[in-house]
């Protein structure tokens, strides 16, 4: 949807959760993903939220929430990770896109956080992933009830979220006079849920 009017945190929240209830269901608006929307897009954005998860094919915001063009300032990697040209991205989003609501996403399955907890050797590139994912890892490992790997792929989300809520200047700022809210969520493969953590 093309919009006037800034969104808050809490409204954006409410219109992705809106969007998940019709996905989870299967009744799917698939509003605004092409056509006449294209043409209105054409010009300008002013996402509703920005949303930092895995790079992995099962997980597609735009689906998720039963959104179309224009809706979400989306950041994929694998692990759903931040380095400092995403917090840039982010940064960009919020203060010239006027973005309220940063939503990190984990998973259910996450590949890469199974891939790192079962030890295997990861070469090449792949090796920059495994130090924040074993640090949640760590912290789930403390976790008595609940799936491992969900737990670690939580804590990820949170202390991602943390990250980002905490960084400076721009963000901690936002964050700090109530404009911005940073909200850690997780993502059920099998039900296509998102639940807030
Ligand atoms: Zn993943």
């Amino acid at each position: 949807m093309v919009r006037e009017e800034i969104y808050t945190a809490d409204e954006a929240l409410e219109i992705l959760l809106e969007g998940n209830q019709r996905f989870m269901h299967c009744e799917l608006n698939h509003k605004d993903h092409c056509g006449e929307a294209r043409e209105l897009h054409a010009e300008r954005q002013q996402p509703l939220a920005i949303i930092l998860t895995c790079a992995d094919s099962r997980v597609p915001p735009l689906d998720i929430f039963d959104l179309g063009l224009g809706d979400l300032f989306v950041l994929r990697v694998a692990g759903g990770l931040i380095n400092d040209q995403m917090l840039g991205s982010i940064e960009y989003a919020v203060t010239h896109l006027q973005s309220r609501l940063v939503m990190v996403m984990g998973h259910s399955s996450c590949g890469a956080i199974t891939a790192v907890a079962s030890g295997s050797r990861l070469g090449g590139h792949i090796a920059t992933l495994i130090p924040p994912i074993d640090a949640a890892l760590k912290v789930a490992r403390k976790v008595e009830t609940g799936n491992f790997l969900d737990n670690a792929s939580k804590a990820l989300a949170r202390a991602i979220s943390e990250k980002i809520a905490q960084s400076e200047p721009i963000i901690h700022d936002l964050v700090e006079e109530g404009t911005v809210k940073v909200i850690p969520t997780f993502y059920n493969l099998s039900t296509g849920a998102v639940q807030l953590i």
